[in-house]
């Protein structure tokens, strides 16, 4: 009986959603199948709304777009970079995609999903990023959001609490709270480095087909690790960094150089 009810689960889990592939394969090579369970018209709509609100509270602040020419900037790369998402996944060249700067101090940029992104002053100015090294961060950003990052995230979320769920009814409490320490240390962390390797390569090549200088791409995370010791950089507590990122996106850049870039 009450292992019946964790088979139930499990094969919800299963009816419910399934493993697919967001984008397509690029010179980048990122291939890697997801598993979605919950739909991509929620996490769209929830990310829609709490865009909204940001912008509206930034406004309140007088934070919102006060720099022309930084908002010109910001908004023009988007369009540069959106303009070649369809490469990656076609549908995604019909999202509302959109672009703001918060004025604010934060060495920090986001895309939320189905492409809502906000670049925050601090980190152009104190970076002093050109375009090419902006457009590297705006397609990382970018590329989360075509791979939909958050989805497979909350999808993940909704596989452990549901599994947890499903041990701590069968009277596994200790069992559950195991389950939940692997998971936060084990099983989420490989993923959200996974994440970060895929929005690296494909946000690089994204940048490379817009036009802008794959060079800038190691540059930008030698500029912000250099930084990082003498102050806090949010972007990077989000987007946890590692070694062999630098070296990754030197030699992406010299084989994107290498490549025709294919329609
Ligand atoms: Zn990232």
């Amino acid at each position: 009986m009450r292992h019946g009810k964790l088979a139930c689960a499990l094969a919800l889990a299963l009816a419910l959603g399934g493993c697919v592939q967001t984008t397509g394969t690029g010179v980048s090579g990122v291939s890697r199948s997801q598993l979605m369970l919950v739909s991509s018209n929620e996490v769209n709509q929830q990310a829609a709304q709490a865009y909204a609100q940001v912008l509206a509270q930034a406004r309140q602040q007088r934070a919102l777009d006060t720099n022309p020419t930084l908002t010109r900037r910001v908004q023009s790369i988007a369009s540069r970079l959106a303009a070649q998402v369809g490469y990656f996944r076609p549908d995604a060249t019909q999202w509302a995609w959109e672009a703001h700067v918060i004025n604010s101090s934060e060495l920090n940029a986001w895309c939320m999903a189905g492409g809502k992104i906000a670049v925050y002053s601090g980190i152009v100015e104190q970076l002093g990023l050109t375009d090419d090294e902006l457009a590297v961060v705006m397609g990382h950003e970018m590329t989360h959001a075509l791979r939909e990052h958050i989805r497979e995230q909350q999808s993940q979320e909704a596989v452990r609490s549901g599994l947890l769920g499903a041990l701590s009814a069968l009277g596994f409490g200790a069992a559950a709270s195991l389950a939940d320490t692997v998971s936060n240390l084990g099983i989420m962390l490989p993923f959200s480095r996974a994440h970060e390797n895929e929005a690296d390569e494909i946000g690089l090549e994204l940048m490379y087909r817009a036009g802008f200088d794959p060079d800038a791409g190691p540059r930008v995370w030698e500029k912000m690790s250099a930084v990082s010791g003498s102050q806090p950089v949010p972007i990077l507590s989000t987007h946890p960094s590692n070694e062999s990122r630098i070296s990754t996106l030197r030699e992406l850049a010299a084989r994107l150089k290498a490549s025709p870039r294919q329609d």
